[in-house]
């Protein structure tokens, strides 16, 4: 009788839960603006005479459509042309990576035939690229990308110890998560050649379906870069891109935004601290977790997107620190960007 009657009350429970989802909820969004899904362009070559489609087409047309992309530089090539151009790209919000110095193989394979670097060459290939990024920048490189994407463990923990975030260095062909792993294992796909250009549009579009991270990988655009394509084509992948974005189904962002912005959701608990006599929330409060973040100048950006839902009226304000915050009621959900440390949202009605 007794497990008849908590079977019974298990069944009500169940019953009940319907109701109870209409309860206003808090939740930190899985990317930023509650996008479906995110997407980072990294343009691989930047320096090399045969990319200079990066400099020259590449740039503008993504900052004409306000999308920001990461491009590699090979620092042994980049000249003071390329540094100037490199920090006017940065300028656009564009992000710079370390793509070594003389960009040869970090694994011994028959069809890699450009020399090989290893331990030995750390103080060249990553020490002086690094500093060389810095000084004729002034950004420290967030993220090394390998040559022809080969690499050892002793490189990614050389990495590790001269304070980078990560490196492209996970799968290939498969998405990233949306929460954080590591990101010294970050997974990726390239671009080859003889691909259709409608693979690009394919991976923004397994992205948002699937709620991940997509890392894509290409060099440049009418030059004689490996797998470039016409300016033409990359325009219409770029309209595709800006559309998306458009949309909130997407989020373009650098591989520093992505990463900063998994680590501060890692790091916080949000939670509704007071409610109204209507059950609406009038006060909701972020709680930072005290894990390992990367040093502050690596970490891009210091927002969080918070998610409330099922809420029974608008809010009429919603502020932090007395300053009110712009936001956006998009299907049944109020979405709205906070700045971290955060003491205390405030919401009326
Ligand atoms: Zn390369």
């Amino acid at each position: 009788m007794k497990k008849y009657i908590y079977t019974l009350s298990l069944l009500f429970s169940f019953l009940a839960a319907p109701a109870q989802l209409k309860i206003a909820q808090v939740y930190i969004a899985p990317f930023r603006h509650d996008a479906d899904g995110a997407y980072t362009l990294i343009h691989d070559d930047f320096g090399a005479e045969y990319a200079r489609g990066i400099e020259e087409y590449i740039d503008t047309m993504n900052y004409n459509r306000k999308l920001p992309i990461c491009f590699a530089a090979i620092v042994g090539e980049c000249d003071q042309e390329d540094w100037t151009k490199a920090k006017d790209m940065i300028g656009h919000g564009h992000q710079i990576l370390n793509h070594s110095m003389t960009h040869k193989c970090g694994q011994v394979q028959s069809w890699c035939t450009f020399g090989n670097w290893n331990e030995k060459d750390f103080p060249t290939e990553i020490d002086k690229s690094t500093e060389l990024i810095l000084k004729n920048t002034g950004k420290h490189p967030a993220f090394f990308v390998f040559p022809f994407d080969l690499f050892t463990d002793t490189m990614l923990h050389y990495l590790e110890a001269k304070h980078y975030i990560g490196a492209r260095a996970g799968k290939q062909n498969i998405l990233n998560s949306a929460v954080l792993s590591d990101p010294f294992l970050l997974n990726f796909a390239v671009f080859r050649p003889g691909e259709p250009v409608s693979a690009l549009n394919d991976m923004a579009d397994k992205a948002t379906q699937s709620k991940s991270w997509a890392v894509r990988v290409m060099h440049g655009i009418e030059d004689e870069s490996w797998a470039q394509i016409t300016a033409e084509e990359y325009a219409t992948h770029l309209d595709y891109l800006q559309q998306q974005v458009k949309q909130n189904k997407l989020w373009m962002a650098t591989l520093s935004d992505v990463v900063t912005y998994q680590y501060n959701k890692e790091a916080a608990v949000t939670k509704i601290a007071e409610q109204n006599k209507d059950g609406l929330p009038t006060k909701i409060i972020v709680e930072l977790k005290n894990i390992k973040l990367p040093s502050g100048d690596l970490m891009s950006h210091d927002t969080l997107t918070i998610v409330l839902k099922h809420l029974k009226a608008t809010p009429k304000t919603i502020s932090q620190s007395q300053l009110y915050i712009p936001f956006e009621i998009r299907d049944d959900k109020v979405i709205f960007d906070i700045n971290l440390p955060v003491n205390e949202i405030v919401l009326t009605y």
